[in-house]
């Protein structure tokens, strides 16, 4: 190969180690253009099929898949280096999601009854939900299953064809969603193209129908000047920086328990991980000493019992380093972990206090093991400095009476109260952030409506009483409807001098 040349193939890495997992090709824009071109022609297919035919092939492909979960949870630790009993949990979570889809979509999607109102009373008004045709998903590596099958499932079960793009270090969980997709339904419904960023632009330009992209707020920003220039719909799942709040009257083992869980499961590589707890003055001391008792005995080393895993993305640890760093030297303390914590592939669990807010530990997405904790004088304050983000993906909050209040007043698209990141795993519930977190919504209905365009029919049942929409209008019918519309709108406050 020529220094010009581009390489036409790249290797997926075990993370823990570093060597080859396997090798895949660097699909082109030709490339896309070709599997665009036949995912068109399977989209055609796959609408003819309806919503019980499509409920039937997909149900066929979840048996193939939960039959091989644990096939399908080795390849997620090889690619991802995460333990295999959270490869399973993702794998399982992502399942149900296609459960949820393919069962739920005739009724979310079909057609619906809307009231025609006064003026329209002869109509009778409809709408329902029509597939936009081909969607291209681009996804993450650190849950290569349960993050894009939340959009490729509700996709499939809106009835469009899926162009999936793995993240180029998860490219063998792609292809293995991909091989049984097709085992199971025979027709390239779904297909994976694969390759780093310049195959994911090129799908956001190659007239796919919708793009649903998961991965961070700086690629999102791409991908939607991308799609702007043919005016592509996105959806964007991006990063995070999700707060943690601990009341004066909450259960603290139970959030100690919670935030370890949130701040150093899957090494922190989480989108909705926990990254900034909040914490009442009364219950500081007693929360920090068993955050920490719970993050000092967790360990990430290379063995397939361990409950952290390594970094997957080897450019992630100086990110992870730069944070640590950057809040010691503002005046922070780590109380456990620190610097020394950030080796070759692995990260020690991190807690940091005495971050100043503005420290980039506490303003921009880590997304190592690493959490700060900071003490409030009140919820208020808790509340205040959580919103004081440019993201709103997802919180949490551990209290026993204020919980879903303070919850609901936190500026993002989910919250769990006493629980950790429960949202993701009802399938009902959509799932999405604000702000710089991105916008759109997948999962539940929200997810399913998310890969259609609505389609509004009217048809006329009896004759009209006001003829209003014809040039035959009389002035007696225009004075009946100025009387309609005051004996209904023309009530209530009024506006000026009595
Ligand atoms: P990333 O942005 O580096 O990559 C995501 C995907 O985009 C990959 O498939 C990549 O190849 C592709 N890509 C890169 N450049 C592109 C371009 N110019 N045009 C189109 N596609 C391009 O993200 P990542 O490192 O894979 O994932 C980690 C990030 O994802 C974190 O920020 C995390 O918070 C976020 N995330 C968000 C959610 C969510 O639901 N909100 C879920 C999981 C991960």
């Amino acid at each position: 190969m020529t220094a010009t040349e581009k390489p036409t193939t790249f290797d997926s890495l075990d993370p823990r180690t570093g060597d080859v997992v396997a090798s895949y090709p660097v699909h082109t824009a030709d490339d896309i253009a070709f599997v665009v071109a036949r995912a068109r022609e399977a989209a055609d297919w796959w609408v003819e099929l309806g919503f019980d035919g499509r409920k039937e092939q997909l149900t066929r492909w979840k048996g193939v898949i939960t039959r091989r979960i644990h096939q399908l949870a080795q390849i997620v630790h090889d690619e991802t280096g995460k333990p295999h009993g959270d490869a399973l949990l993702e794998a399982s979570l992502g399942i149900d999601h296609l459960a949820y889809a393919a069962s739920h979509a005739k009724k979310v999607l079909g057609p619906k009854r809307v009231s025609p109102g006064l003026l329209m009373a002869n109509q009778a008004a409809t709408v329902r939900y029509h597939p936009l045709g081909v969607v291209g998903v681009i996804g993450p590596w650190n849950y290569p299953v349960f993050t894009p099958m939340g959009s490729i499932a509700y996709a499939l079960a809106a009835g469009n064809a899926v162009v999936f793009k793995p993240s180029e270090y998860t490219p063998g969980v792609g292809a293995w969603l991909a091989s049984t997709f097709e085992e199971a339904v025979g027709r390239p419904v779904l297909q994976v193209v694969t390759g780093l960023g310049p195959t994911g632009a090129a799908l956001c330009t190659s007239g796919v129908d919708k793009i649903a992209f998961t991965g961070s707020t700086a690629t999102g920003k791409r991908v939607m000047a991308a799609c702007a220039e043919t005016l592509t719909p996105v959806v964007i799942e991006a990063g995070g920086k999700d707060a943690f709040l601990v009341d004066a009257d909450a259960d603290l083992d139970a959030a100690a328990d919670a935030a370890a869980w949130g701040s150093f499961a899957n090494a922190g590589q989480t989108c909705v991980g926990v990254e900034r707890i909040y914490v009442h003055r009364d219950v500081y001391d007693p929360f920090l000493a068993k955050l920490v008792a719970k993050a000092e005995a967790l360990t990430a080393y290379d063995a397939d019992d361990a409950q952290i895993g390594p970094i997957t993305m080897p450019s992630q640890l100086n990110i992870i380093r730069r944070h640590i760093e950057d809040a010691i030297a503002r005046g922070g303390r780590a109380v456990l972990g620190g610097p020394d914590a950030v080796g070759e592939r692995w990260v020690q669990p991190t807690v940091l206090v005495d971050v100043p807010e503005d420290s980039v530990a506490v303003t921009e997405e880590t997304f190592g093991p690493t959490v700060t904790v900071a003490k409030v004088a009140s919820m208020d304050e808790a509340v205040e400095l959580a919103n004081a983000t440019r993201y709103g993906l997802a919180a949490t909050v551990f209290s026993k009476r204020r919980g879903v209040e303070l919850a609901d007043r936190i500026r993002s698209g989910m919250a769990a109260v006493n629980g950790i990141i429960t949202f993701a795993g009802v399938p009902g519930l959509p799932f999405g952030g604000v702000g710089e977190s991105g916008f759109g919504r997948i999962h539940g209905p929200d997810g399913l409506r998310e890969f259609t365009y609505a389609k509004s029919i009217t048809r006329q049942r009896i004759k009209p009483l006001l003829a209003l929409t014809s040039f035959t209008r009389t002035e007696a019918a225009e004075k009946q409807l100025a009387q309609i519309m005051t004996l209904l709108h023309g009530r209530g406050t009024t506006i000026g001098p009595k």
